[in-house]
């Protein structure tokens, strides 16, 4: 069962994780959908749960009866005859000795099948509760993987992990215990109904009259609870998202001096949540104490009055007499009937906890792609790595201007191609677009003439080969991560590739070279040599398309100059844009191409634009110290 992705129009904006639900399935309860969707899959389970749940919950009936026939047939003046509903008669032996060995052969029999049902209802439960849970949590995971940069760049990044690991637990805890719970307290409440008034209807009558007052009780508490409980969780999420914040930024803390304020901060919110936790567990003890007063109360009212009619006769209108053993039959049976009706409110506890996180789950799974895969997509195959781009227009999703316009320009098969411009011009944007992180308002983008929107995104990604100016590195070894693409591959490759991108002496002084674990929990590397890495994956993936984005801004001028010179022949052999800070790094590039807001101004070669003395010739002044004047343009920007 994949994540269905319905495609979202350009101009549309992110949705939230939970509006999605609702846009989707109106008044459906999330619940009962998160159930139909998942539960055919593991019906025999679910069904053998169930039963034997259900069992199991009967069966804990019988110990009480059994108890109160016992009384009567042995221990109290009247010694009726022994009878055991749903027990021929034929079967019960005669003599006292013989009936009192069955009576107590009934009793082990009921404690093994009850140890037996219950054995069978934990494994089949969480059997069950284990197969759903693995099942969503892939189909989230793989709908998230699924999902386009807008949505991780408008939808924080907390509330997706939160979708992925709280509510997905969340569920967890609702399928293990609410769900379960509920099947046992129906089970009990219907089961010790139906008991009762076949054992004695009248007094079954009465202890019922205690129910509304119970279930009213309930329902006051839940609507006074639930906008405490809505504050706590608020005053939480604050607090939580303090410390992010805080940790996050530490860096900035540290050198603004702020620890005393953001320290007084976090004292604010840990206090409100302290305040807000405080309102909610008064009433909620407030509850809990007038709950159990309220039970031992009805418990007693069965007592007195049961007592009296076993010891009197009838009271008021009632009519049927009450033995002895049917009495303390009934002192059990009133007491959970009581108890099992004021679970309820639990029950809805967890069960509106539960509807909140499947709604944000299934707004993760449902959650529409700006940036899906035609039908009729094709592979890219043997690709050449001529790439057109022909009038592009590109806004984000969001932004209020757009963010390129009309941009056209081609580059031939192994074709360098550099681009240069002022901060924000959109340089990055452009090669984002052949990416297809994002997809293009107007105009296409071609590679060997096949345009990128309708060739398989896997083909796509595979035939580029992309470096940021801040990688990421998976934790993992560097030999891992350089061979990313291809973690079979062998050491000699992953060494050719680090050469090239002049980091295999720096990754050989590594404490265990390249098997030196990096990413967030490994040696921490600077800047530069991340860069490098990052390179070094590039390279050895080997793509007819290569593009480094600022992939060198972290290295010092040196050791840049190194890695360019050992990257030229690899230049040399595909297509290659380059977006660079250091004009002197895309110097040598066969066509420039000049941007700013988003428009190409210039293109050309390094000579040709110098000659044309435009924006081009402005910024090489500025680089080469001929000038310390900005050009205009810069100016106007205030950069
Ligand atoms: P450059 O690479 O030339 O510095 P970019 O392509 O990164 O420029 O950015 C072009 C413009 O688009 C900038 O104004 C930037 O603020 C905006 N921008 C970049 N990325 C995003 C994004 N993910 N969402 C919205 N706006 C963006």
């Amino acid at each position: 069962m994949g994540a269905v992705f319905r495609r979202m129009t350009g101009d549309e904006r992110h949705p939230g994780i939970s509006a999605v639900y609702e846009e989707d399935n109106g008044d459906t309860d999330p619940v009962v959908a998160l159930m139909k969707r998942y539960v055919p899959g593991n019906t025999d389970v679910f069904a053998i749960a169930v039963c034997t749940t259900i069992l199991h919950q009967l069966l804990t009936l019988v110990p009480p009866y059994l108890l109160g026939v016992t009384l009567d047939a042995f221990f109290t003046g009247q010694r009726t005859t022994l009878s055991v509903a749903l027990v021929p008669q034929a079967w019960i032996p005669p003599g006292t000795r013989g009936q009192f060995g069955f009576i107590a052969g009934l009793f082990v029999a009921t404690a093994l099948a009850t140890a037996l049902t219950q054995a069978v209802q934990v494994v089949t439960f969480r059997w069950f509760q284990q197969s759903i849970l693995h099942d969503l949590r892939t189909d989230a995971y793989d709908a998230t993987q699924g999902l386009d940069m807008a949505f991780f760049e408008t939808e924080a990044t907390g509330n997706v992990m939160s979708a992925l690991n709280n509510d997905v637990n969340q569920l967890r805890a609702f399928l293990l215990g609410g769900l379960r719970q509920s099947i046992e307290s129906t089970t009990l409440l219907v089961g010790l109904l139906a008991f009762m008034i076949g054992l004695h209807w009248q007094l079954t009558l009465f202890s019922m009259s205690f129910l509304p007052v119970m279930l009213g009780l309930v329902y006051v508490y839940q609507q006074a609870i639930e906008p405490r409980y809505d504050d706590r969780r608020s005053a939480v999420g604050e607090l939580n998202t303090h410390v992010q914040n805080a940790i996050g930024g530490i860096e900035t803390i540290k050198t603004f001096s702020t620890e005393r304020r953001e320290s007084a901060q976090h004292r604010t919110h840990s206090r409100e949540f302290w305040e807000a936790d405080w309102r909610a567990a008064k009433l909620s003890g407030l509850f809990y104490s007038t709950r159990r007063l309220l039970t031992e109360v009805m418990s007693l009212a069965i007592v007195v009055v049961g007592g009296w009619w076993t010891l009197f006769g009838p009271p008021l209108m009632f009519s049927a007499p009450l033995s002895a053993g049917l009495f303390v039959t009934f002192l059990f049976y009133g007491r959970r009937l009581v108890q099992e009706s004021s679970q309820i409110g639990d029950l809805v506890d967890t069960y509106t906890d539960a509807r909140a996180s499947a709604k944000r789950v299934f707004g993760l799974l449902h959650y529409p792609s700006r940036i899906s895969e035609s039908d009729e997509a094709e592979q890219l195959e043997r690709v050449d790595g001529r790439v057109e781009y022909r009038d592009v227009s590109f806004t984000y999703p969001g932004a209020d201007s757009p963010t390129l316009e009309h941009v056209t320009f081609e580059a031939e098969p192994g074709e360098f191609v550099g681009l240069v411009g002022p901060t924000g011009a959109g340089k990055s944007t452009v090669l984002k677009l052949l990416l297809r992180l994002y997809d293009t308002d107007e105009g296409t983008i071609t590679i060997d003439g096949t345009d990128v929107s309708m060739t398989t995104m896997e083909s796509l990604r595979e035939a580029i080969g992309y470096v940021s100016q801040d990688p990421f590195l998976f934790g993992g070894t560097v030999r891992e991560n350089i061979a990313y693409s291809d973690p079979n591959a062998d050491e000699r490759r992953v060494v050719e590739a680090a050469k090239r991108a002049n980091a295999h002496e720096f990754i050989r002084d590594l404490p265990d070279g390249y098997d030196t674990a990096v990413g967030e929990r490994g040696v921490k590397l600077s800047g530069g040599q991340r860069q490098r890495i990052a390179i070094a994956r590039a390279v050895f993936k080997d793509p007819p398309i290569l593009i480094l984005d600022e992939a060198t801004s972290h290295v010092d001028n040196q050791t840049e100059l190194l890695i360019q010179e050992s990257l030229s022949d690899l230049i040399a052999s595909r297509t290659t844009f380059v977006i660079a800070h250091q004009l002197s790094t895309v110097r040598e590039a066969d066509r420039l191409l000049v941007l700013r807001d988003g428009r190409i101004v210039e293109s050309g070669d390094h000579g040709e634009l110098l000659e044309r003395d435009g924006l081009y010739a402005s910024l090489w002044e500025v680089h080469t110290g001929a000038t310390a004047e900005l050009p205009e343009q810069f100016r106007a920007r205030g950069q």
